[in-house]
């Protein structure tokens, strides 16, 4: 056990590291190896109530702060468990939130806190607009009291193991529109009653067991009850959950950035090569050193995003830059970490080469790298919009 005392939150994190312990290594590997989803961890971590730490205890969840959440995803990457199976169970359902009406968080909510519903499906990527979002095609169209929508998302994360899904789509055709981000809106999709009436999910395989998949949109009804908020406002909904996002995978990070250097730290003690431990070589040492300041500075960053965000001030710039930061620092620890383990770092049994899988995701998801350069380099420094 890590000792916590003197990190915020000191209590969930030694509970989510206990629970954490029962999930070890073998149980990531076989589910790696047959790209199984994990059932029993997800169920484990909602039984907790952890997936409900951001629901406001009038729906049933805990009602704790950013911070909370942060130190909860943190310390299951920390233990080399995988949250990115139910991550977006925590945070997906923010939309709802802030800008559902009060009928739909009473619908939603509760079952979402309990997980009985799990609203872990979030489809906004298109294959023909990328990250290009206002070029999105999948075009929801109302029909008396529905919408008709057709289209098709790809990346859809963890379809097949979510009840509900956030789907933005276009109400209004972009060339009717004065500005691109007009136009657009969120509905909560109940996906099981649409699985087979309009909606058909294709699982694709990736270089990580991440259960994502593509999804497409064959006159899927939607009743009109279930548009989130005004008609045409939704990019500005999704945007504003964006920076709670960027914050939580940036703890995610660097929960994944610990775990790379204590392994690597550990085994650069213990294995002996030319009579000597190997972690008495410098060319060892350095680049976990490296690493492990590099990983200091993103939670720095990241810490005083949730500093901002916790206090209701603007925390898009540290959101971003805690989100690339952590996203840098833990793939320069896998590296480093793999290395240090030589020919093993490349065996399944020691857990190296899965995890430096799972954490090169996030130079890409949710937002890429150039993207987040591109946001400080106009957002921050005033620099002209390139696109
Ligand atoms: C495993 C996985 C899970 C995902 N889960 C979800 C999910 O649940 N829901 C969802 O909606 N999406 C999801 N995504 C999609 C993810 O958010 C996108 O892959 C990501 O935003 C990049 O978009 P893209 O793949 O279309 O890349 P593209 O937009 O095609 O970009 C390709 C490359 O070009 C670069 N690039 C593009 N435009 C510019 C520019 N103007 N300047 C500089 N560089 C540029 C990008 O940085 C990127 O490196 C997931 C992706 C993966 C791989």
């Amino acid at each position: 056990m890590h000792d916590h005392k003197g990190e915020a939150h000191a209590d969930i994190r030694a509970a989510v590291e206990k629970l954490c312990a029962g999930f070890p290594g073998e149980y990531w590997r076989k589910l790696d190896r047959n790209m199984e989803y994990p059932t029993a961890f997800v169920q484990a971590l909602t039984q907790s109530g952890f997936l409900s730490a951001l629901i406001p205890e009038e729906y049933g969840g805990a009602g704790l702060g950013l911070s909370a959440a942060a130190a909860i995803l943190e310390e299951v990457q920390r233990a080399g468990c995988n949250g990115g199976a139910c991550h977006a169970q925590m945070y997906v359902m923010g939309t709802v939130l802030r800008h559902g009406s009060e009928e739909q968080k009473r619908k939603y909510l509760p079952g979402v806190a309990s997980g009985e519903l799990r609203l872990q499906a979030f489809g906004v990527t298109e294959p023909t607009s990328g990250t290009d979002t206002t070029s999105l095609k999948t075009f929801a169209r109302k029909q008396g009291d529905k919408y008709v929508v057709n289209g098709q998302k790809v990346w859809t994360s963890r379809a097949e193991h979510s009840d509900l899904m956030i789907l933005l789509a276009r109400t209004t055709p972009r060339e009717e529109v004065k500005k691109k981000t007009d136009g657009l809106s969120v509905f909560i999709v109940d996906m099981q009653k649409a699985k087979g009436n309009g909606l058909t999910i294709r699982p694709i395989r990736t270089m990580m067991n991440h259960a994502t998949t593509e999804v497409f949109f064959d006159n899927m009804e939607v009743p009109a009850e279930n548009l989130i908020g005004e008609e045409g406002q939704g990019f500005r909904y999704i945007l504003s959950g964006m920076n709670a996002e960027r914050i939580l995978i940036a703890h995610e990070c660097i929960g994944d950035a610990k775990w790379f250097i204590e392994k690597a730290t550990n085994y650069a003690k213990e294995r002996h090569v030319f009579g000597r431990p190997i972690g008495q070589n410098q060319g060892v040492q350095f680049p976990i050193a490296k690493a492990y300041a590099n990983m200091r500075a993103a939670e720095l960053m990241a810490r005083e995003a949730v500093k901002l965000y916790e206090a209701g001030q603007n925390a898009g710039a540290e959101a971003n830059m805690a989100k690339m930061l952590a996203a840098d620092a833990s793939f320069e620890a896998a590296n480093a970490c793999i290395q240090t383990h030589g020919g093993f770092g490349f065996a399944e049994e020691y857990d190296v080469e899965r995890k430096f899988r799972e954490t090169r995701l996030y130079q890409v998801a949710p937002i890429s790298t150039n993207l987040i350069l591109s946001f400080v380099a106009e957002h921050v420094l005033g620099m002209p919009r390139s696109y």
